[in-house]
Protein backbone atom coordinates (compact mmCIF):
# COMPACT_ATOMS: atom_id res chain seq x y z
CA UNK A 1 0.00 0.00 0.00
CA UNK A 2 2.79 2.52 0.95
CA UNK A 3 4.77 1.71 -2.09
CA UNK A 4 1.68 2.24 -4.15
CA UNK A 5 0.76 5.42 -2.79
CA UNK A 6 4.35 6.54 -3.44
CA UNK A 7 4.22 5.80 -6.84
CA UNK A 8 0.45 7.03 -7.44
CA UNK A 9 1.85 10.20 -6.48
CA UNK A 10 5.36 10.13 -7.49
CA UNK A 11 6.61 13.26 -9.70
CA UNK A 12 9.99 15.44 -10.05
CA UNK A 13 10.68 18.45 -9.64
CA UNK A 14 14.17 20.11 -10.64
CA UNK A 15 16.41 22.24 -8.62
CA UNK A 16 16.73 25.59 -10.65
CA UNK A 17 13.85 28.52 -11.64
CA UNK A 18 14.21 32.58 -11.28
CA UNK A 19 13.49 34.07 -8.38
CA UNK A 20 10.72 36.02 -10.39
CA UNK A 21 8.61 31.82 -10.39
CA UNK A 22 10.44 31.60 -6.94
CA UNK A 23 8.09 30.89 -3.73
CA UNK A 24 4.65 30.03 -3.96
CA UNK A 25 4.33 31.24 -7.56
CA UNK A 26 5.02 28.57 -9.53
CA UNK A 27 3.92 25.08 -9.73
CA UNK A 28 7.64 23.52 -11.36
CA UNK A 29 7.06 21.10 -14.10
CA UNK A 30 10.51 19.34 -15.19
CA UNK A 31 10.65 18.94 -19.11
CA UNK A 32 13.87 17.71 -19.42
CA UNK A 33 16.97 17.50 -16.54
CA UNK A 34 19.97 19.56 -16.35
CA UNK A 35 21.50 21.73 -18.94
CA UNK A 36 22.46 20.28 -22.68
CA UNK A 37 25.15 22.67 -23.04
CA UNK A 38 26.79 23.39 -19.77
CA UNK A 39 30.24 24.35 -20.49
CA UNK A 40 29.49 28.16 -18.97
CA UNK A 41 32.65 29.21 -17.24
CA UNK A 42 30.82 31.12 -14.60
CA UNK A 43 28.00 28.59 -13.93
CA UNK A 44 28.09 26.22 -11.00
CA UNK A 45 24.51 24.91 -11.87
CA UNK A 46 23.70 21.18 -12.98
CA UNK A 47 27.63 20.75 -13.45
CA UNK A 48 27.88 17.32 -12.39
CA UNK A 49 24.80 16.16 -14.03
CA UNK A 50 23.75 14.93 -17.25
CA UNK A 51 21.46 16.40 -19.62
CA UNK A 52 18.44 13.89 -20.35
CA UNK A 53 15.13 15.02 -22.37
CA UNK A 54 12.23 13.39 -20.72
CA UNK A 55 9.59 11.69 -22.43
CA UNK A 56 6.22 13.54 -22.80
CA UNK A 57 4.58 10.33 -21.11
CA UNK A 58 6.59 10.51 -17.72
CA UNK A 59 5.94 14.23 -17.98
CA UNK A 60 2.00 13.57 -18.22
CA UNK A 61 2.20 11.19 -15.41
CA UNK A 62 4.02 14.02 -13.27
CA UNK A 63 1.14 16.33 -13.86
CA UNK A 64 -1.54 13.50 -13.21
CA UNK A 65 0.14 12.80 -9.88
CA UNK A 66 0.01 16.05 -9.03
CA UNK A 67 -3.41 16.57 -10.12
CA UNK A 68 -4.38 13.57 -8.61
CA UNK A 69 -3.07 14.71 -5.15
CA UNK A 70 -5.31 17.75 -6.29
CA UNK A 71 -8.24 16.47 -6.43
CA UNK A 72 -7.85 14.48 -2.76
CA UNK A 73 -7.12 17.32 -0.73
CA UNK A 74 -10.16 19.11 -2.76
CA UNK A 75 -12.28 16.72 -1.79
CA UNK A 76 -10.90 16.86 1.84
CA UNK A 77 -12.06 20.45 1.59
CA UNK A 78 -15.19 20.01 0.42
CA UNK A 79 -15.75 17.78 3.36
CA UNK A 80 -14.56 20.00 5.71
CA UNK A 81 -16.89 22.91 4.22
CA UNK A 82 -13.85 24.80 2.68
CA UNK A 83 -15.94 24.58 -0.71
CA UNK A 84 -13.06 23.10 -2.56
CA UNK A 85 -10.47 25.56 -2.04
CA UNK A 86 -7.18 23.82 -0.63
CA UNK A 87 -6.40 25.58 2.58
CA UNK A 88 -4.58 25.10 6.09
CA UNK A 89 -6.59 22.42 7.39
CA UNK A 90 -7.09 20.59 3.95
CA UNK A 91 -3.50 19.85 3.87
CA UNK A 92 -2.76 18.74 7.13
CA UNK A 93 -5.84 16.09 6.74
CA UNK A 94 -4.36 15.20 3.02
CA UNK A 95 -0.92 14.66 4.98
CA UNK A 96 -1.98 12.73 8.09
CA UNK A 97 -3.84 10.20 5.53
CA UNK A 98 -0.77 9.77 3.20
CA UNK A 99 2.28 10.04 5.50
CA UNK A 100 4.42 8.31 2.48
CA UNK A 101 4.68 11.75 1.25
CA UNK A 102 6.20 13.52 4.05
CA UNK A 103 9.05 13.57 2.57
CA UNK A 104 8.14 13.76 -1.37
CA UNK A 105 10.68 16.91 -2.50
CA UNK A 106 7.86 18.67 -4.53
CA UNK A 107 4.85 18.71 -1.93
CA UNK A 108 5.12 21.38 -0.23
CA UNK A 109 5.89 23.20 -3.60
CA UNK A 110 2.68 22.10 -5.41
CA UNK A 111 0.70 22.77 -1.73
CA UNK A 112 1.58 26.45 -1.70
CA UNK A 113 0.82 26.47 -5.24
CA UNK A 114 -2.63 25.93 -4.93
CA UNK A 115 -2.73 27.73 -2.07
CA UNK A 116 -1.74 30.63 -3.61
CA UNK A 117 -4.09 30.24 -6.66
CA UNK A 118 -2.60 27.79 -8.94
CA UNK A 119 -1.70 30.79 -11.34
CA UNK A 120 1.68 30.29 -12.74
CA UNK A 121 3.73 27.51 -14.17
CA UNK A 122 7.57 26.88 -14.56
CA UNK A 123 9.07 24.61 -16.98
CA UNK A 124 12.54 23.03 -16.18
CA UNK A 125 15.37 22.42 -16.79
CA UNK A 126 17.79 24.59 -18.37
CA UNK A 127 16.34 24.71 -22.08
CA UNK A 128 13.54 23.71 -22.43
CA UNK A 129 12.88 25.03 -26.18
CA UNK A 130 15.23 21.96 -26.82
CA UNK A 131 12.18 19.31 -26.58
CA UNK A 132 10.56 18.39 -30.01
CA UNK A 133 7.92 20.85 -30.87
CA UNK A 134 5.02 18.38 -30.77
CA UNK A 135 6.80 17.05 -27.43
CA UNK A 136 6.11 19.99 -25.38
CA UNK A 137 2.74 21.07 -27.32
CA UNK A 138 1.33 18.12 -26.13
CA UNK A 139 2.73 18.99 -22.82
CA UNK A 140 1.43 22.22 -22.50
CA UNK A 141 -2.21 21.18 -23.46
CA UNK A 142 -2.79 18.64 -20.46
CA UNK A 143 -1.10 20.72 -18.06
CA UNK A 144 -3.49 23.66 -19.42
CA UNK A 145 -6.78 21.06 -19.37
CA UNK A 146 -5.67 19.49 -15.67
CA UNK A 147 -5.30 22.80 -14.00
CA UNK A 148 -7.72 25.77 -16.01
CA UNK A 149 -6.70 28.33 -13.18
CA UNK A 150 -3.13 28.70 -14.73
CA UNK A 151 -2.67 32.31 -15.82
CA UNK A 152 0.99 31.89 -17.48
CA UNK A 153 3.60 29.46 -18.38
CA UNK A 154 7.26 30.69 -18.74
CA UNK A 155 10.70 28.46 -18.65
CA UNK A 156 14.28 29.36 -19.50
CA UNK A 157 15.89 28.78 -23.08
CA UNK A 158 18.92 29.13 -24.84
CA UNK A 159 19.80 31.53 -27.80
CA UNK A 160 21.01 29.14 -29.99
CA UNK A 161 18.01 26.55 -29.62
CA UNK A 162 15.68 29.36 -30.35
CA UNK A 163 17.79 30.19 -33.65
CA UNK A 164 17.20 26.45 -34.42
CA UNK A 165 13.47 26.09 -34.10
CA UNK A 166 11.61 27.46 -37.14
CA UNK A 167 9.63 30.71 -36.11
CA UNK A 168 6.32 28.66 -37.27
CA UNK A 169 6.87 26.18 -34.52
CA UNK A 170 7.52 28.81 -32.03
CA UNK A 171 4.44 30.19 -32.63
CA UNK A 172 2.77 27.14 -32.67
CA UNK A 173 4.59 26.44 -28.93
CA UNK A 174 3.08 30.29 -27.91
CA UNK A 175 -0.20 29.56 -29.04
CA UNK A 176 -0.23 26.24 -27.02
CA UNK A 177 0.28 28.54 -23.73
CA UNK A 178 4.43 28.98 -23.32
CA UNK A 179 3.89 33.10 -22.54
CA UNK A 180 7.27 33.99 -21.05
CA UNK A 181 10.92 32.81 -21.80
CA UNK A 182 13.89 33.29 -19.72
CA UNK A 183 16.91 33.97 -21.76
CA UNK A 184 20.64 34.17 -20.18
CA UNK A 185 22.52 36.58 -22.44
CA UNK A 186 25.43 37.52 -19.85
CA UNK A 187 27.22 39.92 -22.11
CA UNK A 188 26.69 41.43 -25.96
CA UNK A 189 30.73 41.54 -25.94
CA UNK A 190 31.53 38.74 -28.76
CA UNK A 191 35.24 37.94 -26.63
CA UNK A 192 33.88 37.74 -23.86
CA UNK A 193 31.06 35.24 -24.51
CA UNK A 194 33.86 33.09 -26.15
CA UNK A 195 36.04 33.24 -22.96
CA UNK A 196 33.69 32.00 -20.82
CA UNK A 197 32.51 29.18 -23.29
CA UNK A 198 28.78 30.68 -23.75
CA UNK A 199 28.60 28.71 -26.83
CA UNK A 200 26.27 31.59 -28.28
CA UNK A 201 27.87 34.47 -30.38
CA UNK A 202 26.13 38.24 -30.10
CA UNK A 203 23.93 38.06 -33.36
CA UNK A 204 22.84 34.31 -32.20
CA UNK A 205 21.59 36.39 -29.40
CA UNK A 206 19.77 39.28 -31.25
CA UNK A 207 18.59 36.46 -33.50
CA UNK A 208 16.96 34.14 -30.69
CA UNK A 209 15.32 37.13 -28.91
CA UNK A 210 14.27 38.68 -31.98
CA UNK A 211 12.81 35.55 -33.37
CA UNK A 212 11.50 34.89 -29.60
CA UNK A 213 9.62 38.20 -29.93
CA UNK A 214 8.17 37.59 -33.38
CA UNK A 215 7.01 34.43 -32.24
CA UNK A 216 4.88 36.62 -29.04
CA UNK A 217 6.62 35.30 -26.50
CA UNK A 218 7.29 37.57 -23.54
CA UNK A 219 11.12 37.71 -23.51
CA UNK A 220 13.61 38.01 -20.38
CA UNK A 221 16.89 38.63 -20.95
CA UNK A 222 19.85 37.99 -18.17
CA UNK A 223 23.11 40.40 -17.76
CA UNK A 224 25.81 39.80 -15.86
CA UNK A 225 27.27 42.83 -14.50
CA UNK A 226 31.09 42.55 -13.54
CA UNK A 227 31.53 39.25 -16.04
CA UNK A 228 34.40 41.05 -17.50
CA UNK A 229 36.24 42.11 -14.54
CA UNK A 230 38.17 45.33 -15.00
CA UNK A 231 39.83 44.45 -17.97
CA UNK A 232 36.91 43.84 -20.46
CA UNK A 233 34.17 46.25 -18.60
CA UNK A 234 33.74 48.62 -21.20
CA UNK A 235 33.20 46.27 -23.97
CA UNK A 236 31.05 44.25 -21.56
CA UNK A 237 28.73 47.70 -20.38
CA UNK A 238 28.95 48.73 -24.24
CA UNK A 239 28.20 45.72 -26.03
CA UNK A 240 25.70 44.09 -23.53
CA UNK A 241 23.61 47.81 -24.45
CA UNK A 242 23.73 47.44 -27.88
CA UNK A 243 22.94 43.67 -28.26
CA UNK A 244 19.83 44.59 -25.68
CA UNK A 245 18.81 47.91 -28.15
CA UNK A 246 18.59 45.00 -31.06
CA UNK A 247 16.17 42.85 -29.05
CA UNK A 248 14.12 45.27 -27.00
CA UNK A 249 13.00 42.36 -24.78
CA UNK A 250 9.91 43.13 -22.60
CA UNK A 251 12.23 42.43 -19.81
CA UNK A 252 16.43 42.95 -18.59
CA UNK A 253 17.38 41.32 -15.63
CA UNK A 254 20.69 42.31 -13.82
CA UNK A 255 22.38 39.13 -12.27
CA UNK A 256 26.09 40.58 -11.13
CA UNK A 257 28.46 38.09 -11.52
CA UNK A 258 30.36 36.15 -8.28
CA UNK A 259 32.93 33.61 -9.13
CA UNK A 260 32.23 30.24 -7.39
CA UNK A 261 34.28 27.87 -6.02
CA UNK A 262 33.80 24.45 -8.03
CA UNK A 263 33.24 26.34 -11.36
CA UNK A 264 35.55 26.75 -14.13
CA UNK A 265 35.81 30.31 -14.28
CA UNK A 266 37.22 29.83 -10.36
CA UNK A 267 39.90 27.01 -10.96
CA UNK A 268 40.98 29.00 -14.15
CA UNK A 269 41.51 32.25 -12.48
CA UNK A 270 43.47 31.50 -9.25
CA UNK A 271 44.13 34.37 -6.75
CA UNK A 272 43.65 36.42 -10.52
CA UNK A 273 40.13 37.36 -10.35
CA UNK A 274 40.12 40.83 -11.26
CA UNK A 275 37.11 41.70 -9.33
CA UNK A 276 35.28 44.74 -9.38
CA UNK A 277 34.68 47.20 -6.25
CA UNK A 278 30.84 47.54 -5.62
CA UNK A 279 31.89 51.37 -6.78
CA UNK A 280 33.35 50.21 -10.32
CA UNK A 281 29.99 47.51 -10.74
CA UNK A 282 28.23 50.68 -10.27
CA UNK A 283 29.88 52.59 -13.09
CA UNK A 284 29.48 49.29 -15.33
CA UNK A 285 25.61 49.57 -15.06
CA UNK A 286 25.31 53.34 -14.88
CA UNK A 287 27.41 52.87 -18.48
CA UNK A 288 25.11 50.08 -19.93
CA UNK A 289 21.77 51.71 -18.66
CA UNK A 290 23.39 55.12 -20.87
CA UNK A 291 23.49 53.46 -23.90
CA UNK A 292 20.61 51.09 -23.64
CA UNK A 293 17.61 52.29 -25.94
CA UNK A 294 14.88 50.91 -25.55
CA UNK A 295 11.27 50.23 -24.20
CA UNK A 296 11.66 47.48 -21.50
CA UNK A 297 11.17 46.57 -17.63
CA UNK A 298 14.74 47.15 -16.50
CA UNK A 299 15.20 44.94 -13.29
CA UNK A 300 17.33 44.18 -10.24
CA UNK A 301 15.49 41.04 -8.63
CA UNK A 302 18.34 38.96 -7.27
CA UNK A 303 19.92 39.54 -3.85
CA UNK A 304 23.19 40.01 -6.02
CA UNK A 305 22.27 43.48 -6.56
CA UNK A 306 23.81 44.29 -2.77
CA UNK A 307 24.31 48.22 -3.24
CA UNK A 308 22.93 49.65 -0.43
CA UNK A 309 21.96 53.42 0.45
CA UNK A 310 24.40 55.50 4.03
CA UNK A 311 21.29 54.31 5.92
CA UNK A 312 21.23 50.65 5.04
CA UNK A 313 18.35 50.66 2.39
CA UNK A 314 18.59 49.06 -0.35
CA UNK A 315 19.94 51.28 -3.47
CA UNK A 316 17.71 49.64 -6.42
CA UNK A 317 14.06 48.42 -6.37
CA UNK A 318 14.45 44.37 -6.59
CA UNK A 319 10.81 44.09 -8.05
CA UNK A 320 9.98 41.36 -10.80
CA UNK A 321 8.73 44.51 -12.74
CA UNK A 322 11.96 46.78 -11.70
CA UNK A 323 12.02 50.49 -13.90
CA UNK A 324 10.04 51.11 -16.57
CA UNK A 325 12.53 52.49 -19.85
CA UNK A 326 12.44 55.02 -21.05
CA UNK A 327 10.43 56.32 -18.66
CA UNK A 328 12.30 56.13 -15.82
CA UNK A 329 15.73 55.78 -17.39
CA UNK A 330 16.96 59.62 -15.70
CA UNK A 331 15.67 58.63 -12.26
CA UNK A 332 17.49 55.22 -12.44
CA UNK A 333 20.44 56.89 -13.45
CA UNK A 334 20.39 59.45 -11.24
CA UNK A 335 20.03 56.77 -8.10
CA UNK A 336 22.99 54.97 -9.76
CA UNK A 337 25.09 58.24 -9.45
CA UNK A 338 24.03 59.01 -5.92
CA UNK A 339 25.22 55.20 -5.53
CA UNK A 340 28.57 55.76 -6.63
CA UNK A 341 29.02 58.40 -4.68
CA UNK A 342 28.63 56.84 -1.47
CA UNK A 343 30.82 53.98 -2.21
CA UNK A 344 34.33 54.96 -1.78
S1 LIG B 1 23.46 27.46 -20.62
FE1 LIG B 1 22.75 28.19 -18.59
S2 LIG B 1 22.58 26.39 -17.29
FE2 LIG B 1 23.78 25.81 -19.11
S3 LIG B 1 25.91 26.04 -18.49
FE3 LIG B 1 25.30 27.96 -19.44
S4 LIG B 1 24.54 29.28 -17.77
FE4 LIG B 1 24.64 27.16 -16.98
Amino acid sequence: MRDSLEKKYNFETGMYRPPSEGGSASLLVRLTRNCPWNHCTFCAMYKSEKFELRAPKDIIQDINAMHDIYLQAKKISENCGHEGQITAPSINEFMQKTPELYFHPGISMLFNWLVAGGKTVFLQDADSLIMKTNDIIQVLNHLKTSFPTIERITSYGRSRTIVRKPVADLKKIRNAGLDRIHIGLETGDAALLKKIKKGATPEDHINGGLKAMTAGFQVSEYWMPGLGGRALSNNHSKHTALVLNKINPHYIRSRPFTPRPGTLFFKKSGNDLDRQTPKEQLVEIKRMLETLDVTSKICFDHAGNHWTTPNGRLLLNQSYEGYTFPEEKEKLINRIESGIKNYS
